[in-house]
């Protein structure tokens, strides 16, 4: 893990270790343009090719429905069940709260002006699948879906080595109400999702994590068909601030958290005393030996850094720079900085809150804005699921008092028509 002191770094250095590598790799994107075509003309039967080449499984049918994940939801163990349920629960609590009604507003006498919100009506859900099945990812995804009342809403997951799905896919789709799931991963997914096929159907917009296929994916179908995206991803990232009141072993531990997700996560140490970096340093070495995933999760750290920092604030000012996806406050004195705040996806407040409480089961998404976008980006939220359309209503007396400045304002942009649909009606009501 490198270290650098904050006060010894020049503007340039900073905006440089903030800056993420962001992946273009254009063997990367050849394979994804070429899977995204196969699947735009040959629909159903390059899924079926795609899952044999790299699920290594041959389907019978791309999906599988209500009956069947019924019965595979059954033989979900009865701790994950539970486990599961409690974190539905949560997650729909909190999500539920994002609903809001929005007042009407007469800007002028008889002109109503007002917002309403119309789910989206067709969304398509991936759900990774590849080196580990994401049950979390599917209800972070599934259970803001459901509450915004989008119609139609479509799962792709990777098939398993059975070709089915897992109990644990299974069983969150039971408690979402999804009666079928497609048995598709990959690019093919983002693409039989953007496009429709046989049996895939066409959706407006297109969630989910994944793979650098499928990131790729997503970015090249939201500039070639009217499909939209959730929002642009890239590795995951932590960023853990700390003072002397933290505990050395609780940041390691939220450190190899990230650094276990992939080689290229990013975690990084903001101390206020080096005290505490060489001490997490020690600790990250403890904890790695009994990682599953220690491999990872070392070339993950080695690719890190600490910020040496005077104070918090110093430490808030470097973390708004960042902007991390995940921001972790070990201190006591978290309520002080919250108003220091401006750029993050998600944050944990004080050394009893761990990332992973949020990837799982707090009730917050876990679907967050990488790569620095959380200076414009949210996380996923009931708002990705909807669209606003505004409304307006213009009585007569609304005519008399805003006519005037519409025709003005038109003639002034030369646009006689504009003027002349206030004019002919201002003429009628005489
Ligand atoms: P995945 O479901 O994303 O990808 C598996 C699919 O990739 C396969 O079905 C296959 O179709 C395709 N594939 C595999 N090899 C291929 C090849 N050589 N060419 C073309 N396509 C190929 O599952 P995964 O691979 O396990 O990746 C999951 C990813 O999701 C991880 O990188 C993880 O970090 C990320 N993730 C991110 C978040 C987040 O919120 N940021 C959350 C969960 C997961």
């Amino acid at each position: 893990m490198k270290l650098y002191s904050y006060k010894d770094l020049t503007k340039q250095e900073i905006e440089s270790i903030c800056l993420r590598q962001l992946e273009d790799d254009i063997t990367i994107r050849e394979r994804v343009s070429s899977i995204v075509d196969q699947v735009k003309t040959r629909g159903d039967q390059a899924l079926f090719d795609y899952a044999e080449q790299f699920d290594k499984v041959q389907l019978q049918q791309l999906f599988i429905e209500k009956e069947e994940i019924y019965s595979i939801a059954a033989t979900i163990p009865a701790e994950a069940k539970t486990a599961t349920d409690t974190a539905y629960r949560n997650i729909k609590a909190f999500h539920s709260e994002q609903s809001h009604r929005e007042n009407k507003i007469e800007t002028m006498p008889g002109v109503t002006c007002w917002r309403e919100t119309r789910a989206i009506e067709r969304v398509g859900l991936y759900i990774p699948g590849g080196t580990a099945v994401l049950p979390s990812t599917f209800l972070m995804l599934g259970v803001p879906a459901m509450l915004a009342g989008c119609k139609e809403i479509v799962v792709c997951s990777p098939p398993q080595k059975d070709g089915k799905t897992n109990c644990y896919l299974a069983y969150c789709a039971k408690l979402l109400g999804i009666e079928k799931i497609y048995l598709v991963g990959g690019a093919q997914a983002v693409a039989a999702m953007a496009y429709g096929t046989e049996s895939v159907p066409k959706v407006d917009k297109v969630f989910g994590p994944g793979n650098r296929y499928v990131t790729q994916a997503k970015q090249l179908i939201q500039s070639t068909t009217m499909t939209a995206i959730d929002m642009p991803a890239g590795p995951s990232e932590v960023l853990v601030l700390a003072d002397d009141t933290a505990n050395s072993s609780y940041i390691a531990s939220d450190l190899l958290a990230q650094a276990e997700h992939g080689v290229d996560s990013q975690t990084i140490l903001v101390a206020t005393s080096s005290k505490i970096i060489d001490e997490t340093i020690a600790q990250i070495q403890i904890q790695l030996e009994a990682l599953p995933r220690q491999d990872i999760a070392a070339q993950a750290i080695s690719n890190s850094y600490a910020v040496l920092v005077n104070s918090l604030e110093e430490g808030m000012e470097f973390s708004n720079i960042y902007a991390p996806e995940h921001l972790i406050l070990s201190t006591d004195k978290f309520e002080q900085l919250i108003p220091l705040i401006s750029n993050a996806g998600s944050v944990f407040l004080g050394n009893l809150t761990p990332e992973s409480a949020g990837d799982y089961a707090s009730g917050t998404n876990h679907t967050l804005p990488t790569s620095g976008y959380a200076k414009a980006y949210s996380g996923v939220s009931l708002d990705s699921f909807v669209k606003k359309i505004t409304f307006q209503h213009i009585s007569p007396r609304g005519l008399r008092s805003i006519g005037n400045t519409v025709e003005v304002l038109a003639e002034a942009e030369g646009l006689i028509a504009h003027k002349n649909a206030v004019s002919i009606r201002l003429k009628s009501l005489g």
